[in-house]
């Protein structure tokens, strides 16, 4: 089994862990940046429509194209990059760390450094969180995983679709099934007004004729091996009003029902965690409670802006530096 040691080992080759590792270099250490993914990039190699980077590069990227600025600028570096490799589990080695990495082409690997950056972003609340009563049949997807079926893997999940969720990803995705294809019944939202950028309602929904159903919820699902319906409920004095029931024949309902920080490794190292963002709990260095921890990125809270979870990132860099 190999060992590799480093100044610094950054969890994760997302937007967050990239503009960490970059930092890092810039500062004079080295740095290796570890993925579970056989490419760096994280959630922007699936978000192929613009709205990236208007802050930090003053012009209106792809997700793609934003990770391919971060990959150009780590090839003019030293930052070793791990890919195909997951992360399972961060030791205390008498102050310094060890991870244990499970690698696609060298088997188990252990890699040392002086300081950790965590940055291995968020996950996506499915149906389980959120307790929908019904049959449990096929169908029943996350809208970022459908996102990742269709933009990366080509697949079509389904053909007539009711999103639940009216945030960003949820809108996206109403555009993105109607592009290719499929029927966007309706986006049903709990709250009376849309949680997604007044942009993605207009670009999304309005101009595609996608009906929003505010102050609704669904409150069923049927279907035996495939879904086949949905109950939408609307909500009176913020109680459902089951006299205005309706049911949407549908063969895929999409779920954007809020992000939560990655935390299980964050856990299985010890820190403590933040119970208001679900994310570690760090101070003003963005360290956590293990000296020599940091974190950034929406494994720390989730951000709407990559621009932002970069500008972080790099601040979390910094500080590791500082800390050696
Ligand atoms: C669908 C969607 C649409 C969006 N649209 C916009 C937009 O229009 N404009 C905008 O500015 N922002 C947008 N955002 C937000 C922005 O893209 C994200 O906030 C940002 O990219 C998150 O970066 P990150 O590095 O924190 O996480 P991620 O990109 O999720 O990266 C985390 C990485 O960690 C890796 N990882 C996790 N655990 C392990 C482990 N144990 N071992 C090894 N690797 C691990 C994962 O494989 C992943 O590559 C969008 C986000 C989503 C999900």
């Amino acid at each position: 089994m190999k060992t590799l040691a480093f100044d610094s080992a950054v969890i994760g080759g997302g937007a967050a862990g990239m503009a960490a590792a970059l930092k890092l270099s810039e500062e004079g250490f080295s740095a290796v940046l570890i993925d579970r993914e056989a490419c760096l990039g994280g959630i922007l190699n699936q978000c192929i429509h613009p709205g990236f980077g208007m802050h930090r590069f003053g012009e209106d990227l792809t997700g793609p194209e934003y990770a391919g600025r971060d990959i150009g600028m780590l090839t003019e570096t030293k930052v070793k990059a791990l890919t195909g490799t997951t992360v399972t589990d961060i030791r205390d080695l008498a102050g310094e760390k060890e991870l244990v990495c499970y690698s696609a082409a060298e088997g188990v690997v252990f890699v040392r450094a002086r300081t950790v950056v965590l940055a291995m972003g968020c996950r996506e609340r499915n149906r389980g969180n959120i307790r929908i009563s019904g049959t449990r049949p096929a169908g029943v997807f996350t809208a970022g995983f459908a996102q990742r079926l269709v933009n990366i893997e080509g697949l079509v999940p389904g053909r007539n679709v009711v999103i639940l969720g009216s945030g960003d990803i949820g809108l996206i995705m109403a555009r993105r099934m109607h592009w290719i294809g499929c029927r966007v019944l309706a986006v049903i939202e709990i709250q009376p007004y849309p949680s997604g950028l007044t942009r993605n309602i207009v670009q999304c929904l309005n101009d595609y004729d996608i009906p929003l159903y505010l102050s609704h919820l669904i409150t069923g699902i049927s279907g035996k091996n495939r879904i086949e319906s949905v109950t939408v409920t609307p909500l009176k004095e913020g109680l459902p009003d089951e006299s205005g029931s309706f049911v949407l024949p549908c063969d895929t309902l999409l779920l954007s029902v809020g992000l939560i920080p990655e935390n299980e490794l964050t856990k299985k190292a010890g820190a403590v965690l933040d119970s208001g963002t679900g994310g570690p709990l760090v101070d003003s260095r963005l360290m956590t409670t293990i000296p020599g921890i940091f974190a950034c990125g929406n494994v720390l809270h989730v951000h709407d802006l990559v621009d932002y979870a970069s500008d972080e990132a790099g601040r979390a860099g910094t500080a590791a530096a500082r800390y050696m």
